[in-house]
């Protein structure tokens, strides 16, 4: 059923769909322009109000941490909501109380006011102490302070994602990933993003926990006004504003069609992950968190293909020591049983930073101070993770450790003199671990594909980061939704670099050389399957809820006709075509996955 959507001009927004799925509700607009608060001064009849409003506003405040603290304690546990605990501090100061007070009192000055200005001051006093530790903690009050100020003013949109009590629209210029983790998936019904596209956090996220999501959109947060009815379609991009009712019946039709498909498709799981000509693809998973290790056992995973550890050093005050982690990965290496489980080192920076640990300003974060480069300045972070997967692999022999962001032979190595230093540690101190550890590079940098071959000679297995891959290689910024429109994973530079890796990593130890897997996000389409699995990948590591159609495709395949169309698309110079390509192969052997919209 197709709804014209021509003459709902002014209702219909494009985007980039960055999550498939459709979800209809009311939206919560976060992170609008906040309101000026306006200087005013008040009648001294009023000022008793206005410290009674103060006061109801630090309890309402309270509650709210608290409440936020409960949350993040159960989506990430432990020391996860500690840093809530230390907001509550702030609330509790008896100077800053005493100050905004006095304020109130002296200067008849509105309670808002007053409660900005002491803020303001606050955090102009903590940024500009000496003490970096006090430094740090400027986010903490900005974060307290500010939710108070929304609390006196009304603008209640703050953590609004956290207090949805019917599921919602959320819509905002972007959500952190501190944010996400805290999402409530039953609460959630749609995201709507100015920032990001397909391979930013949001999108990442939002495709793991099956949420519809589009990114990109110019001034979503100005458009849409809390409260409006949104319908957002993740597999076209697009958002509806007041759907009709000719739209709702198509939106209710797409997703019973979904449902439909989505139960066929769980059939395949018990069947080999194999092409019709018996080639064996390991399809894996990719997980932000080790709680979505279940759902990949249950979707049938061959293995974790990546485990993103940035996840440990989020929403907390403290660093993660070498016990937590160790439980946390050792925790996913168990609950896949046998099954390979790659975990990646720390990849914080650019996008993902944290307030425990210092990250200067810089001019391009993508091409400055992240991941390995990160660690390998961070000894002590570095050795902490190290030590934890080391020890967890004496238990865990599935455990497998991947570097991030190597741009050749020179990182790799000195990433490997660390870990074999934290191996003679742990010989002196007389605890266990896998000697034979097998550890992995991500190639995701074009100077990587490069010097495949000498990596290939040094480490067990490699994995393409398609989302960095493409980044790099085409010069656009994958949160960029200006430049969006030059992201394209079929593009023949990266075609040609997949090939390029496919051939370094037969210089590799072992028959054949090593493994390769794409764990970007491209390897979770299934209109590429046959692409990629044709250019000789071995495994792809997708999202949990990618998996079921990507591997009804590799079950519908044989080998050599993915090969014919690799060396087609090999020789072809454009991206929409290559792209048409592998679609109308998939169209052809699988045509149930397209549903007609
Ligand atoms: C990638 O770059 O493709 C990748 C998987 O890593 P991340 O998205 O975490 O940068
Ligand atoms: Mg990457």
């Amino acid at each position: 059923m197709k709804v014209e959507l021509e003459n709902a001009v002014g209702r219909v927004f494009h985007a980039t769909s960055v999550s498939e799925g459709m979800g209809m509700a009311r939206c919560v607009v976060l992170y609008g322009e906040r309101p000026a608060i306006a200087e005013r001064k008040i009648l001294p009849e009023e000022i008793e109000g206005e410290v009674e409003r103060f006061s109801k506003a630090l309890i309402q405040t309270s509650e709210q941490l608290q409440k936020v603290a409960e949350r993040v304690k159960e989506v990430l546990g432990g020391d996860s909501a500690s840093i809530f605990e230390s907001h509550q501090l702030v609330m509790e100061d008896q100077m800053f109380l005493d100050e905004v007070i006095r304020m109130i009192r002296d200067e008849c000055m509105p309670a808002d006011l007053a409660a900005q200005r002491v803020s303001l001051k606050y955090v102009h006093f903590f940024e500009n102490v000496p003490d970096e530790y006090f430094r740090q903690r400027v986010a903490d009050i900005r974060d307290v302070t500010t939710r108070l100020v929304d609390n006196l003013t009304g603008w209640s949109q703050h953590d609004g994602y956290t207090q949805l009590t019917e599921p919602s629209i959320l819509v905002s210029s972007d959500l952190t990933p501190s944010q996400t983790v805290q999402i409530n998936r039953q609460m959630i019904a749609g995201i709507v993003t100015e920032q990001g596209g397909i391979t930013s956090h949001v999108g990442i996220l939002a495709r793991s926990l099956k949420i519809p999501a589009v990114a990109g959109m110019h001034r979503a947060t100005e458009i849409f006004k809390t409260g409006q009815q949104l319908l957002v379609d993740g597999y076209r991009g697009i958002v509806i504003l007041s759907p009709t009712e000719e739209e709702i019946r198509s939106y209710d039709v797409q997703v019973e069609q979904e449902r439909e498909l989505a139960h066929s498709l769980e059939e395949d799981a018990a069947k080999p992950v194999a092409t019709l000509d018996g080639r064996n693809i390991t399809l894996a998973a990719n997980l932000g968190q080790p709680a979505e290790a279940a759902h990949a056992v249950e979707a049938g995973a061959n293995g974790v293909g990546l485990l993103r550890t940035e996840f440990l050093f989020f929403n907390r005050n403290t660093l993660p020591n070498e016990d937590e982690q160790y439980e946390d990965y050792l925790k996913v290496a168990t609950s896949m049983g046998e099954r390979p489980v790659v975990i990646r080192t720390l990849d914080l920076g650019a996008d993902k930073k944290t307030s425990i640990l210092e990250f200067p300003f810089e001019e391009n974060p993508f091409l400055g101070y992240r991941a390995i480069r990160f660690c390998l300045q961070n000894s002590a972070v570095f050795k902490t993770q190290l030590r934890a997967l080391l020890r967890a692999s004496a238990v865990a022999g599935n455990i497998k450790i991947m570097y991030p962001m190597i741009s050749g032979v020179e990182e790799y190595d000195a990433a490997q003199k660390v870990l074999h230093e934290c191996m003679e540690e742990l010989d002196r101190e007389g605890k266990a671990y896998n000697p034979h550890l097998e550890v992995g590079v991500m190639i995701e940098i074009p100077s990587a594909v490069i010097c495949a071959g000498e990596l290939a000679r040094k480490a067990s297995f490699f994995s393409i980061g398609t989302n960095d891959l493409i980044q790099y290689t085409m010069a656009v910024d994958r949160m960029n939704p200006n430049v969006n429109y030059l992201y394209k994973p079929t593009h023949p530079a990266i075609i040609r670099l997949i090939s390029s890796t496919v051939q370094g990593a037969r210089h590799g130890n072992g028959h054949g050389g090593i493994p390769v897997c794409i764990c970007g996000e491209m390897a979770g389409d299934a209109e590429l399957t046959p692409l990629l699995i044709g250019l000789g990948i071995d495994e792809l590591s997708i999202s949990v809820p990618n998996m079921m159609k990507v591997r009804r495709v590799i079950q519908r395949v044989y080998f050599n006709d993915c090969h014919k169309l690799a060396c087609q698309a090999l020789q072809m110079g454009d991206p929409a075509q290559i792209m048409k390509l592998s679609s109308d192969f998939v169209r052809e052997v699988a045509p149930e996955l397209f549903v007609e919209r």
